[in-house]
Formats: structure tokens, sequence, C-alpha cells
């Protein structure tokens, strides 16, 4: 059998055990670039294609070549850089890839240092209007004068409004002109639990030393240290160490410093001493601007009333504007159809309408998400405390509630007889964790793609 053969045996399996949109999404533009000693290496159009393969279908896969050469011990892929090895059709993934691939991150600077930021948080692409223009402008101004205006830097505001882009586009710059640069981004969770592992290892005096040289300090979501005393503790040294020094901190939080419970005073007095700048909801004007910009490069043609329409109707922030535009366009693709206003109004209210208007059940998200986890659907109801279930019952009952607005008590029936507290504590957990852990809030979206592409 030759690699092409294989493959394509492969992909005849995968293609029955999951949903023809995933498949063609993930699947499509890919080949098996090697066969070597049971490892397989497959070649993907992008790094978001990557991730979803290795992540979330490697057993899919690997079950699937198994069937056709049992001796196959791991699948991994690479971005393929030959355009001759991948088709020449344009690919769906090009369009469905938000452009935020983890696996793109920028690994080191030219010290070897790691430095954690995403190459694609820049200010060139960060649209301005009067709800950011502040941040922005801090931002850029600490940009280029690091340490020496603005310090701390303390950005805030809801989700999806841009902190995260707008914090990183200062190291990114920074890194630009000064590539040696010690620039360090982290998320305020990350950095309490590398703290609590190197208290464990006894490791704390390196991971000081290791954050006392840094020149400039990126902290995301602050507010998760709220309530952690060591961490706070330990912070505030890291952080006064940093500042006499007039090495660049800067911070950003859901909400003003004030507001952040639990926070050490002096600690909420430092945050307070340096600059505060607040991003809020985008008006329309700047969610037009916002679309225009991520349309540009596309090469799906989408009318001004489309965008109109699109602006008109997302909101909230950002995240959920970027979404519904890459749903409409990678719609639009897999259909061939022209998007026009009527078209993305039935995608929208396709994404808005309630999943049980559409004939979907518990069943249907037992299966889905026993599927994604690949776990056996009956252990997702059933009454034990195996680790790996808890997460997956939680998100189960968390779908039934937002998805087909089911009540606590009738989650908990439908989840082999679990109280309704048990039902009403899986949702508000998820719900917390949605807030804050990106990857589950893609899994979790993803999960509602399945559900909703169940023919
Ligand atoms: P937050 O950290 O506030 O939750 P993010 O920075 O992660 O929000 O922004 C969410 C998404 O929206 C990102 O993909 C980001 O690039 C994009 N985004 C946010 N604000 C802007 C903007 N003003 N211009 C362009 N893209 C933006
Ligand atoms: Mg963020």
């Amino acid at each position: 059998m030759t690699n092409e053969e294989l493959w394509q045996s492969a992909l005849g399996e995968i293609e029955l055990s999951i949903s023809k949109a995933n498949f063609i999404t993930w699947f499509k533009n890919t080949s098996i670039l090697s066969n070597k000693d049971g490892q397989i290496v497959i070649n993907v159009p992008n790094g978001f294609a990557k991730e979803w393969l290795e992540n979330k279908y490697n057993l899919h896969i690997l079950r699937a070549l198994r069937n056709f050469q049992e001796d196959i011990k791991s699948v991994s892929c690479v971005i393929a850089t030959n355009k001759e090895s991948v088709s020449r059709e344009p690919s769906v993934d090009a369009i469905i890839a938000p452009p935020k691939t983890r696996l793109d991150f920028q690994k080191t600077t030219a010290s070897g240092h790691e430095s954690n930021l995403n190459p694609r948080y820049i200010f060139d692409n960060f649209v301005v209007g009067g709800s950011n223009e502040l941040a922005k402008a801090a931002c850029f101004a600490v940009s280029q004068n690091l340490g020496r205006i603005y310090n701390p830097l303390f950005i805030y505001g809801g989700v999806g409004l841009g902190k995260t882009h707008l914090i990183q586009s200062i190291g990114n710059e920074i890194l630009k002109n000064n590539p040696d640069f010690k620039v360090k981004y982290i998320t305020s969770e990350r950095f309490t639990s590398e703290l609590i592992d190197s208290i464990k290892n006894q490791k704390i005096h390196e991971f000081k030393e290791y954050y006392q040289k840094i020149d400039l300090l990126i902290i995301d979501d602050i507010q998760f240290i709220s309530g952690k005393e060591k961490t706070q503790e330990e912070f505030f040294h890291i952080f006064n160490h940093l500042y006499q020094l007039n090495k660049q901190i800067v911070l950003s939080s859901d909400r003003a410093p004030k507001a952040i419970q639990i926070l050490e005073e002096r600690l909420r007095s430092r945050f307070e001493g340096g600059m505060i700048a607040d991003v809020s909801k985008p008006d329309f004007e700047t969610r037009m601007a916002i679309l225009r910009k991520k349309v540009a490069d596309e090469t799906i043609p989408i009318s001004n009333e489309a965008i109109e329409f699109i602006a008109t109707n997302v909101k909230n922030n950002i995240r959920e504007l970027e979404g519904a535009l890459n749903r409409v366009l990678v719609s639009a693709q897999l259909t061939k159809q022209t998007v026009t206003p009527e078209y993305v109004s039935q995608i929208l209210s396709e994404l808005i309408s309630s999943g049980k208007k559409k004939g979907i059940t518990h069943k249907h998200i037992i299966k889905v998400v026993s599927e994604f986890y690949d776990i056996d659907p009956s252990d997702l109801v059933a009454k034990n405390r195996k680790q790996e279930v808890v997460k997956p019952r939680q998100i189960a009952m968390y779908l039934m509630r937002t998805e087909l607005q089911y009540s606590y008590p009738g989650i908990g029936s439908k989840m082999g007889g679990r109280d309704h507290t048990t039902a009403i504590h899986a949702f508000e957990k998820i719900s917390e964790i949605t807030k804050k852990d990106e990857k589950i809030l893609e899994e979790i979206n993803f999960l509602k793609d399945q559900l909703y592409t169940i023919i």
C-alpha cells in the first residue's frame, strides 16, 4: 500500500466517524508525508489544522490507520510548506483558521529567552476607536518609553475587548526594535502555577531570579491572583524589584484595581500608582472598521451590507464579532454561496437560535461529548467519580442548559438521576471556566459546532 492509498483508506474510515462539516474542515488538503518505523507524519495546510488533528482527532486517525497497517505507533503533523504537496483548490482551512494559532507562538528571543508572545498581536492590526483609544495610546507610549513613563500600566475591561491583543503588542513592538530584550508574557494563572511548582520542587530561588531579570513583564488577567496570598506576596517582591530598576510592568484585568476583591492593599496601591486605562465595548463604527480590516485579506467577496449586518447584530465583544465573521466565511466557502445580507442573516440566526428548535436532544449532547473526550457514554451518566469524566460530564450538563434550556432537575434526571444542585454546580463551574480558559471555550464552541452539524 502506498502512502496515498493508506491515507485515502484511513480518510474513508474517519469520514464515517465524524460529521461531514468537520471532516471537510479539518481533513481537506492533508496527505501522508512519511511513514517510517510506525511513525506517520501528516502534511497539513496550517497550524490550526495541526493543532486539531494532533490533539482532538489523534485517536480517530490512529484507529483508522491501524485498520490498514497494524504497527502504526504515532501520528504527528507538519505544516506543508511545499505548495505542490497540497491541493491547489482554495483551502477552507485558511479561512476557518482564526489566526490565533497557538503553535505559531514566537518561542524565543534572540537571547534564547521565551517570551510567550503571539506574533499576531501587533499595533498595526489593532483597530482604534473611541472605546479603546486611550488604552491603545498608553500601550503605544509605553512601547516607546519602556519603564520611563507609565509604570505599571494597567489595562482593564470586559472579555474579548482587545486587552490581550494590546498588551502583547507592546512586547512585539519592543522585540522588533530590541531583539535582545527580555520580554515575558504570562497569565496570572500560569504565573501562580509556576510559583507553586517552584515551591514544590524547591526552586523558588530560581523562580525569583528568573523573573527579576526581565525587562518587560506582562501579566494577563491579574484578577485571578485575588485571594492567593502566597502568589501576591511573591509578585509584590518581584514587582518592587523590577520597579526599582525601572523595568516595565504591564498588567491586564477584567476590572479596575479597586474592584479586585481580596487584593492586598499594598499591591492595590502599587497598581493604582501607575497608569490605568480601560477598554469598553466597541461602537458601531469601530465594529465596522474591525470587520473591514479582517475581510480585506479574504478571497471571498462579502458585500458592505453583509458586513453591516454582522456589525449591527453582534455587539458585545470583538471575539464574538470575529467568530461570527469566520462562521459566515466558512459557510460561504463550503456551500459556494455568495455572501449577501440574507445569507448572513440565515447563518447568524442559526448561531443564535436554540438547539431545541432543531430537534437536538440530551442524547445528542451525550453522544457528542463522549465522542469528543473519547469516553464511554455510559460513564458520562454513571455515578462514579472517575477523574477523567468529571469535566466532560459537567460540560454535557452545561450544554443541556445553554443549548436546550433544560431545567436543572431535568438535567439531573437526564444525567443518570443526579440532584439538581449538581446540575447547577456544573453549569456555574463551566460558565466560570469559560471566562478565563480560552482552550475550554474553544472546546465548547467546537462541541456546539458538532452538535449543530449532526444531520
Ligand atoms: P481580551 O483579552 O480583552 O479578552 P483579546 O485581546 O483576546 O480580548 O481580543 C479578542 C479578539 O479580538 C482577538 O482575536 C483580537 O485580536 C481581536 N481584537 C480585539 N480588539 C481588536 C481591535 N481593536 N482591532 C482588531 N482586532 C481586535
Ligand atoms: Mg485576554
